[in-house]
């Protein structure tokens, strides 16, 4: 924990500390840099939260949005304008304009320019798969391009004939100069530029040569001033090419890459392309299916942002590759939740209970909107004659320990009164379809005197109750790791957990829920915690399970709880 902010620490935040400390840097600057490719997920947020955590939380720091739109991609401004959506949901704001990596590639072609002048870049007609079989291995160094001496004034004529289209792609590259010796093999002089006749979203036809990420990154977050540029390990054999660029040009402004473990979480996928196929293959609906790991499906499913940031916190900030158990991130949505979530009754699968012997025509019952917090308020429960209960909480041959409904037993109605079932009636087929209770009006809000009536059960009044569809959600793969899995259609379906979405099509609920926007969270009683799917209208209520009450999977694994 970090005195000052009052927040938990991490091995970047302390380099930041010292280097403001030391007064190498007086104002931070970080950059959160997408790829506009698909939507943000799970582990996006880990690197969001990271980067714009760091420029709330130091004096005059700020972080820019970036899209890493170097691949020219065609639904590029779908997804930028979806991804911008889900910052500002996280609660975050980047600093001034949107930038884009398309911003720079003039002063990038300029820097490409400059490279060839200081002898440090030359342009190479070795075709892909000569380049693979020059570049050596682990073990064994590469073999130098046969056109690696080529005169500056060539390079120079041929680097500009590339942009003006006079050849075809893959006829040449433009390479770093630097060490086909070199034990780290990126350093073995890499491509910076390649011929692509596509037409980029942002810049049109004007280029017909684009940047490769190694050289626009490291460049776009030195002209924008940017102090530490925090990046996942798999970057790690890269840092050496991101300074060996800046040094080359001299630049002014030379960041510090600093890499951290990327998120993974069991039961799920955190790739963009991996959750594409999910979408194309129709296993999810879409992006925003609420079993999806990205921000849009999280925020459909009910997650609040408050619960993303907190995970993003807990998980903290590592150099080790570790997966994070689902449990943790549902542990933190069930954590916020219970504290804010209004309760409400949803049954989901009625059952009529007829009271035999009540005698008025109904009564509205008080019920606290919270348990622990009375500052905000009651709502009004209807009772009457005729009231629905959840088909599970009744078992025609109930166990001694089946502490709800069965053939002369007692249970207690949450907030009401003690029933106890006299009757079964049944339908033609044999099947119980109702049930005609006594209730004792002595009961209510009140301990009866020498009957031990251990169950509480939710129940709404049959009339009043309004109809609503509710999808239960559960993990999407009945496997911890689906990463593993092979990039098949059929591995990946085959993982999937066949009960990651069961409809109630029949549930009632209480009718004030037909006035809820869909930011309210409900916790149902005994159920777990819902939220209003934006598709929801008056006449058709959507209500999607955030997350359950109790974690089921924590027993199926055998291991112990996540803790804060
Ligand atoms: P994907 O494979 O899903 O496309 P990516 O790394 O290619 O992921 P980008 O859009 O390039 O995604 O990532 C933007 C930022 O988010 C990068 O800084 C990247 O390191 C970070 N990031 C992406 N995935 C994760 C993750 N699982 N954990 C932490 N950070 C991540
Ligand atoms: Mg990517």
């Amino acid at each position: 924990m970090n005195a000052k902010t009052g927040r938990t620490t991490n091995f970047i935040r302390q380099i930041i500390e010292d280097d403001l400390a030391s007064g190498k840097h007086n104002k931070i600057k970080t950059r959160f840099p997408p790829e506009p490719s698909g939507y943000l997920h799970i582990g996006h947020a880990k690197a969001l939260c990271l980067n714009f955590g760091i420029a709330a939380d130091y004096p005059e720091a700020s972080c820019n949005l970036r899209f890493d739109d170097t691949n020219p991609f065609k639904e590029e401004f779908v997804y930028m304008e979806a991804m911008k959506e889900d910052i500002r949901w996280l609660g975050y704001a980047w600093d001034g304009e949107v930038k884009h990596a398309s911003d720079y590639f003039d002063s990038l072609y300029a820097m490409a320019t400059e490279l060839i002048k200081r002898d440090k870049a030359f342009v190479c007609s070795l075709s892909g798969e000569q380049m693979r079989n020059y570049r050596g291995t682990l073990t064994e160094s590469g073999k130098e391009s046969p056109d690696r001496n080529r005169s500056i004034a060539e390079n120079l004529d041929l680097f500009a004939r590339m942009q003006k289209g006079e050849f075809a792609e893959g006829s040449y590259t433009l390479r770093a100069k630097i060490d086909m010796a070199a034990s780290n093999i990126n350093m073995r002089d890499p491509v910076l530029y390649r011929i692509l006749k596509a037409s980029h979203p942002r810049t049109g036809d004007k280029w017909l040569i684009y940047p490769m990420y190694d050289f626009t990154h490291c460049l776009s977050d030195a002209i924008e001033g940017i102090t530490h540029s925090l990046c996942t390990l798999e970057f790690e054999d890269h840092r050496p090419l991101y300074d060996w660029v800046i040094e080359a040009l001299a630049y002014p402004c030379h960041p510090r890459q600093i890499e951290f473990a990327r998120l993974n979480i069991n039961y799920t996928l955190t790739s963009k392309r991996r959750l594409r196929q999910l979408c194309e293959e129709g296993h999810v609906d879409a992006w925003d299916d609420p079993r999806m790991p990205t921000i849009i499906g999280m925020r459909r499913r009910g997650y609040p942002p408050q619960a993303i940031r907190d995970f993003c916190e807990r998980v903290g900030v590592t150099k080790k590759n570790t997966v994070i158990d689902m449990g943790l991130l549902e542990e933190c949505v069930r954590d916020y939740l219970n504290e804010h979530a209004q309760r409400a009754i949803a049954v989901l699968d009625p059952l009529k209970v007829r009271i035999i012997n009540y005698p008025h025509s109904g009564e509205e019952l008080s019920s606290p909107l919270h348990p622990q917090r009375p500052e905000l308020g009651t709502r009004v429960l209807q009772f009457g004659a005729e009231l629905l209960v959840d088909r599970s909480d009744f078992m025609e041959d109930p166990p001694r320990d089946f502490f709800r409904l069965g053939p002369g037993r007692e249970v207690r109605l949450r907030n009401a009164y003690i029933i106890k079932c006299e009757k079964l009636i049944r339908d033609a087929t044999g099947k119980v379809v109702e049930l005609h209770c006594s209730y004792d009006p002595k009961t209510l809000g009140k301990k009866p005197e020498g009957r031990k009536v251990k169950g509480i059960i939710h129940w709404l009044e049959a009339k009043s109750a309004v109809p609503a569809v509710v999808r239960l959600y559960d993990r999407l793969f009945a496997v911890p790791e689906p990463q593993q899995l092979e990039k098949s259609s059929a591995s990946l379906a085959s993982a999937l957990n066949p009960h990651s979405l069961i409809v109630c099509e029949h549930a009632r609920v209480e009718p004030r829920l037909r006035e809820a926007s869909s930011e309210a969270r409900f916790q149902f009683e005994r159920l777990g915690y819902f939220s209003i799917d934006p598709d929801s209208r008056a006449d058709r209520l959507l209500i999607n399970r955030t997350v359950s009450l109790k974690d089921a999977w924590q027993k199926k694994l055998g291991a112990s709880a996540p803790k804060k």
